[in-house]
């Protein structure tokens, strides 16, 4: 049963080859047998799945036919879940049980998937490898050494290991893309607006966009859809119909211009992945694509805008956490002060400390206007060159990652490199676009993601070139070894 994807799965349960209660267990079970090898749920939350199975069962048993109805799903521990501990990955929020269900969770609940738990995940999703969490790192199922990713590395570890069928992610410098690349499954992460922030804990604001990991395009776009919305409760979110993402993928290519920016092949792409990504352009073609060579100039300018951006937006965020309220709190404080430095210096682990400081620092006084302001301009500058690359292309392609997944422990020691892993994806998040990541691939055992860039609100397109893709590989449908 793992090993067929959503749509199948949804299939199957409409037919009565099983019930979501048969289906429902058979994960549980597997979760039980193989997660002590990855680490990469942090709570399973098996009674609630079988009531939630049940209620899809009945649902199922009436006739309903919805897309999802009864397929069992995992959910990124940073989407609040209401009378289910949400802890991000962190000390600070280890005692945290969420008093109500982000927009996503609840959108996906009435769609009658039935959550399995929620999924391990970097703290407060500040990382590229999983390491930060407060849960001990997750380890990537297609080699134990390495890392899945991040942050969303809890999810892209459950999918390929096949403990889920589809989880949630979130993306604000390539958490989705990333993960998904390290791991070898399909990731979305969709234009800013699109998907309702609300209920997702928030890391840098004007960057989060939550999305789906599953293995195919196809499972990707029934997920999209599900979790999409207009919700005036995020005040970014984009008030536009959703369209049915399933409907478009088996368009054709013909004539379809992919851009490859001569910035996302330079120095620093390992050249087995770039072979990898040529491998895949070159499948394209056949597909009837044409490509033309574009370029982003400003892509150097993203890492370091975004290391701006980004702990700026995260330092303000995190101010909340005070241990009034909620979240951790030291024992005894003698005054105030004391309470908010020991509740924050105990609940917090170094890289999201490393991220508050440098997030002060950029906005205090006498700095604003060298560093955030300026990063506030570059960001400007790096949104035009996608905007002039869309003038020429339908869709940009190039690496999620410039290498495969590393080792555990290879980076930890060096944040700048850590930050490089992303140098292909932050960018997007800059401008707000949408991207995605595919399985194209391998370095020795582990996978390779290629990454597809579209215009905003192109989803449908990139969910059917995606899809496209899928139909004459067969990366997407490899598992890991251990774990079939
Ligand atoms: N790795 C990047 C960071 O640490 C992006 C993380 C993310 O997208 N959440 O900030």
């Amino acid at each position: 049963m793992h090993n067929r994807t959503i749509a199948e799965l949804a299939r199957a349960l409409r037919a009565k080859e099983f019930s979501s209660v048969d289906l429902t267990g058979h994960f549980l079970n597997r979760i039980k047998r193989l997660d002590g090898r990855l680490n990469s749920f942090v709570t399973v939350t098996e009674e609630s799945a079988l009531a939630a199975a049940r209620a899809a069962d009945q649902r199922l048993a009436k006739g309903e036919a919805g897309p999802l109805l009864g397929v069992p799903f995992a959910q990124k521990d940073i989407f609040c879940t209401q009378g289910v501990k949400t802890s991000c990955g962190s000390k600070m929020l280890d005692n945290f049980i969420a008093p109500y269900d982000a927009a996503v969770v609840s959108q996906l609940n009435a769609a009658g998937t039935v959550m399995l738990g929620k999924t391990n995940m970097d703290e407060f999703a500040m990382g590229s490898s999983n390491e930060t969490s407060y849960y001990g790192p997750v380890k990537n199922p297609w080699d134990t050494a390495a890392v899945p990713g991040g942050s969303s590395g809890g999810s892209a570890a459950a999918v390929a290991a096949r403990l889920t069928p589809g989880a949630s992610g979130t993306d604000t410098g390539g958490s989705i893309r990333q993960p998904a690349a390290l791991c070898g499954i399909t990731g979305i992460k969709p234009t800013y607006g699109r998907v309702s922030r609300y209920g997702m804990i928030a890391f840098a604001s004007s960057l989060d966009q939550g999305g789906p990991m599953a293995r195919t395009a196809e499972d990707c776009a029934l997920l999209l859809r599900a979790m999409s919305s207009y919700d005036p409760r995020d005040s970014t979110c984009v008030d536009r119909p959703v369209p049915d993402y399933a409907a478009t993928l088996d368009n054709g290519l013909a004539g379809l211009k992919i851009g490859l920016p001569k910035e996302y092949f330079g120095e620093g792409l390992d050249p087995q992945v770039a072979a990898a990504i040529e491998a895949a352009i070159a499948e394209y073609k056949k597909l009837g694509a044409e490509v033309v060579e574009i370029s982003l100039p400003n892509t150097a300018l993203a890492v370091p805008t975004y290391y701006v951006v980004a702990p700026a937006e995260a330092s303000s965020n995190l101010a909340r956490y005070d241990g009034v309220r909620f979240g951790h709190r030291c024992d005894a404080p003698k005054d105030l002060l004391d309470l908010y430095k020991r509740s924050r210096g105990e609940g917090f682990g170094a890289e999201v400390k490393r991220r508050i400081m440098i997030g002060t620092y950029v906005l205090s006084a006498g700095y604003y206007d060298a560093y955030y302001l300026k990063a506030q301009q570059l960001r400007q500058l790096i949104s035009q060159d996608f905007k002039q690359a869309f003038e020429q292309v339908d869709v940009i392609m190039g690496p999620a990652s410039p290498t495969v997944a590393f080792n555990i422990g290879e980076k930890m020691d060096d944040p700048v490199t850590m930050y490089l892993s992303d140098i292909y994806t932050i960018a997007v998040n800059m401008a707000g676009l949408p991207g995605m990541s595919i399985p194209a691939g391998f370095v020795g055992q582990r996978p390779v993601g290629l990454q597809l860039i579209g215009n905003y609100f192109d989803e449908a397109r990139l969910l059917n070139i995606a899809h496209q893709y899928q139909r004459v590989t067969d990366w997407h449908a490899r598992s890991p070894r251990g774990f079939e």
